[in-house]
């Protein structure tokens, strides 16, 4: 029987990996310089961890969470996103002691029951990073400008950086009023979702990708005329810092986003490049979620890379993708046996040495070599085993030579390159 992998769940396959692997090491170089933690979360939670963070009547929580009944009963869910589990361990192991600013990363795959489209898989990596323990609006900027710095250096370009501030508890109500007071007369128009929403979490109407609601609510006000005060001072230091550490950003006083535990500072990046899914990292500061988590009051603020999307703007994904530095040909059975001791004491020393496993013939050996991109090829034939000497050939200009077969020449040779 042959089998297929899920609907909307991928294998990721070489040389694409390579990619993956490049991507991780500059995100985990960056993180490092800027001081961040790397925390390992489960990719599995009970359910309630998403229900309330996330909010009850998201479109996560509501149609998108893979969620089920363990053998003992519980209901568990397959984390959809990652702040909320990294908040469960962030309070459960009282990271919260440690001196603030509180400062981790994570990587790793997420699950969304969605519909699968170009930009959407129901299994998706994210590199994520999350800031606690600063009120002060220089670390929203602070970790807007780290993403900026992550993304450039992968080298993604024509993106933009959409920032806005959706307000706090305090001035959120008024603004919830003023909206539902602009949508009451053409209610009709839209969708049953967002009839609920009206009642249940009219904000979340703001984020319905149905078209008719998107026409309908056009001209509501938004939330930055609403902000309090102490908001609006914050979102004015955010964009202080933001022109300091010189991050291009718009403000867009409509977005919002589709979670329900952030609190002013909210951003997307998207991407020109991408078709209707794209935004390829977001994020957003969130004030009381330690708090509902059962922690010491501690505010903190955190943004998502979505891997797959910034991946599908890297163009040729397997250039740079290198072959093994050094191939191992060999003919008759002396010879085998002594490339094969050969091929281990290399690689113990790191190099990425290849061989042969059948009895074919020199040319299909260099075939071989060529085909996986080799820089250099030894060739040790019945009549070099007795000299004890190899042909050496450097696949890139072609030369050969003769050297002594051992490793530590060989060795030699290789690193001199
Ligand atoms: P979207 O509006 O595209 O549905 P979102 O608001 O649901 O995004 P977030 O929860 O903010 O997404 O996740 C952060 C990032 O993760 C997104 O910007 C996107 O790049 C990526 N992402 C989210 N859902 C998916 C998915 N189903 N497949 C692939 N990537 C995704
Ligand atoms: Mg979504």
């Amino acid at each position: 029987m042959r089998h297929k992998a899920l609907k909307g769940i991928q294998d990721i396959l070489h040389p694409e990996t390579f990619i993956w692997q490049r991507l991780e090491a500059i995100a985990r170089g960056v993180f490092r310089a800027y001081g961040y933690s790397e925390i390992r979360l489960p990719i599995i939670e009970s359910t309630e961890i998403f229900q309330r963070s996330i909010g009850e009547t998201t479109d996560i929580v509501e149609k998108e969470m893979y969620t089920f009944t363990d053998k003992g009963g519980r209901s568990v869910t397959l984390r959809p996103e990652g702040t909320a589990p990294f908040v469960r361990a962030f309070v459960e192991h009282h990271l919260y002691n440690e001196p603030p600013p509180q400062k981790y990363y994570y990587m790793g795959p997420m699950f969304r029951y969605e519909r699968p489209q170009s930009g959407r898989q129901r299994q998706f990596y994210q590199i994520g990073a999350e800031a606690l323990g600063v009120e002060e609006p220089v670390i929203d900027a602070e970790v807007i400008a780290m993403l900026s710095v992550l993304l450039n250096r992968i080298g993604i370009k024509d993106i933009e950086f959409e920032v806005t501030s959706i307000g706090c508890s305090k001035c959120r109500p008024d603004y919830k009023n003023a909206l539902k007071e602009s949508l009451k007369e053409k209610l009709n128009l839209f969708c049953e979702d967002c009839k609920r929403r009206y009642e249940a979490n009219p904000l979340r109407i703001l984020d319905c990708k149905v078209k008719t609601c998107v026409d309908a609510r056009q001209g509501s006000p938004s939330v930055t005329g609403f902000l309090c005060d102490d908001c609006k001072v914050h979102f004015n230091g955010v964009q202080h810092y933001l022109k300091l550490l010189n991050v291009h950003y718009v403000i867009n006083p409509n977005l919002v986003r589709g979670l329900d535990y952030y609190t002013r500072t909210a951003f997307e990046v998207k991407s020109s490049l991408l078709g209707a899914q794209n935004a390829v990292a977001a994020g957003g500061r969130y004030g009381s979620l330690v708090e509902e988590f059962g922690g010491p009051g501690t505010p903190g603020i955190g943004f998502a890379i979505g891997v797959e999307r910034i991946i599908s703007l890297i163009s040729e994904p397997s250039a740079g993708a290198k072959g093994p530095d050094i191939f191992l040909c060999s003919m008759g059975h002396g010879a085998e046996e002594k490339i094969l001791v050969l091929a281990g004491q290399l690689r113990r020393e790191g190099l990425w040495a290849e061989i042969n496993y059948d009895k074919s013939s020199l040319r299909s050996q260099m075939r071989r070599a060529d085909r996986m991109r080799a820089k250099t090829v030894i060739v040790v034939g019945e009549d070099e085993l007795k000299k004890n000497t190899a042909t050496i050939k450097d696949m890139q200009d072609k030369k050969e030579f003769k050297v002594p077969l051992e490793a530590e020449e060989i060795l030699k040779i290789i690193k001199e390159k």
